[in-house]
């Protein structure tokens, strides 16, 4: 094989954003949350975000996540609309898979990969990138179905490349029992490992 599978397959699926159980997030040691914007938080097309999202947000905010939306958008005044609206930095243009866009969202979250999930819709930018950084990566449904036509060929390739993992149920959906595989564990527990902070 040309290329290694696992790199395009998510640790997680789930349908919604907003479904994404965040107490479970930090009861396994994560502390940030890299977000896709189009098709993740919102339609690709349009500047409505629903409450459902906004509340979620909210929530993962109070709960003390770090949060960034890495966008591969290249209008910097729509991917700036979001993070106003939402209280969230952003890194647009980021040219996902490629890694320095999510190495500068690390830097502006003072935040390591370990303890970072990223959560988005596309297999060949957020979760092939995520993987190559070593994040957590979470697949959601696109939130629209209408999309840019580059975008319709790469759903057919992530149909084909994902349904023999899925019926191997090698992609299990996000919920409150989910555990990490080992190597995507963070390496310290937040709650009990004070003695290493400032270490990273
Ligand atoms: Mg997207």
């Amino acid at each position: 094989m040309l290329f290694n599978l696992k790199m395009f397959l998510p640790d997680f699926s789930i349908d919604r954003v907003e479904n994404i159980n965040l107490e479970r997030l930090k009861t396994l040691g994560f502390e940030s949350i890299i977000l896709d914007l189009d098709n993740t938080l919102v339609s690709w097309k349009t500047k409505a975000i629903t409450e459902a999202v906004k509340d979620w947000i909210k929530k993962a905010q109070s709960l003390g996540f770090k949060l960034c939306i890495v966008s591969n958008c290249l209008l910097r005044g729509r991917v700036k609309f979001f993070s106003d609206l939402l209280n969230i930095p952003f890194v647009f243009r980021a040219i996902k898979p490629r890694k320095k866009a999510f190495i500068d969202a690390l830097k502006i979250l003072d935040t390591v990969p370990d303890k970072t999930v990223v959560i988005g819709d596309q297999v060949f930018t957020d979760v092939l990138g995520g993987n190559r950084m070593g994040f957590l990566t979470i697949l959601v449904v696109p939130v629209d179905k209408r999309e840019f036509y580059i975008t319709i060929l790469q759903r057919t390739m992530e149909k084909i490349l994902l349904s023999g993992p899925r019926k191997k149920g090698l992609i299990p959906v996000f919920d409150e029992t989910s555990e990490c595989s080992v190597d995507k564990r963070p390496k310290t527990n937040l709650t009990n490992d004070s003695t290493n902070e400032g270490k990273k």
